[in-house]
């Protein structure tokens, strides 16, 4: 029977780089990955392109897809819907392929929950290592700034639990790198290189 593939799913907090480290890396010819395609509410940007960059739906698709049962998992961001198609995945993966998903962190925590033999990767803001590093060794801050970035921590924290690897994204090409890396020992571990 075919081995199945890896779900390699890259997530983290809003503004970390996520999609810019997702385009690096499936600009690189040595990838070996499949790119699961998002639908989503929001308008295209200019220069994206349906089918490519995401599956551009009206809300009455998107919601259609909801009810039947067309997606592996959903959020709203910024008053829109952004979702990924189950049927897609799960193809692929019993192909013997792996998947790599790019999700914002409410829609992570629903496919571990479906997929806990999943590969998660919190991408992480250099900032806030930095700021944990202050926190900890430091303490010079005002008592407000100290309990707001304690506050931000904890949740960051709070988030990386659910993952199994965080990869700082002080430099893109480096993030692209580790990421790989992961991946390939992820295979190893599971004894399937
Ligand atoms: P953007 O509109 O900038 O392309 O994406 C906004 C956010 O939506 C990013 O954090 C991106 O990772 C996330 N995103 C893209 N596709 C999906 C998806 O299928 N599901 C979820 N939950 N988030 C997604």
């Amino acid at each position: 029977m075919q081995e199945k593939g890896l779900l390699i799913v890259l997530s983290g907090p809003s503004g970390v780089g996520k999609g810019t480290v997702r385009k690096e890396i499936f600009s690189q010819a040595d990838t070996a990955f499949e790119y699961s395609i998002s639908v989503t509410t929001r308008k295209p940007r200019e220069g994206e392109v349906d089918g490519v960059d995401y599956f551009f739906r009206t809300h009455e698709e998107f919601e259609a897809l909801i009810r039947n049962g067309k997606l592996l998992e959903y959020a709203q961001f910024v008053g829109n819907y952004y979702g990924t198609p189950v049927d897609y995945v799960r193809q692929t993966l019993d192909e013997g392929k792996d998947v790599f998903l790019e999700i914002e962190v409410k829609g992570a925590r629903q496919v571990r929950e479906k997929f806990p033999e999943g590969l998660f990767i919190f991408l992480m803001p250099p900032s806030l290592s930095e700021l944990k590093n202050r926190i900890v060794t430091r303490g010079t801050e005002t008592e407000d700034i100290i309990h707001n970035r304690m506050l931000t921590a904890r949740e960051e924290i709070e988030m990386m639990e659910l993952y199994d690897y965080v990869v700082v994204n002080d430099q893109v090409d480096l993030a692209c790198e580790r990421i790989k890396s992961i991946v390939v020992a992820e295979h190893c571990r599971r004894e399937r290189v």
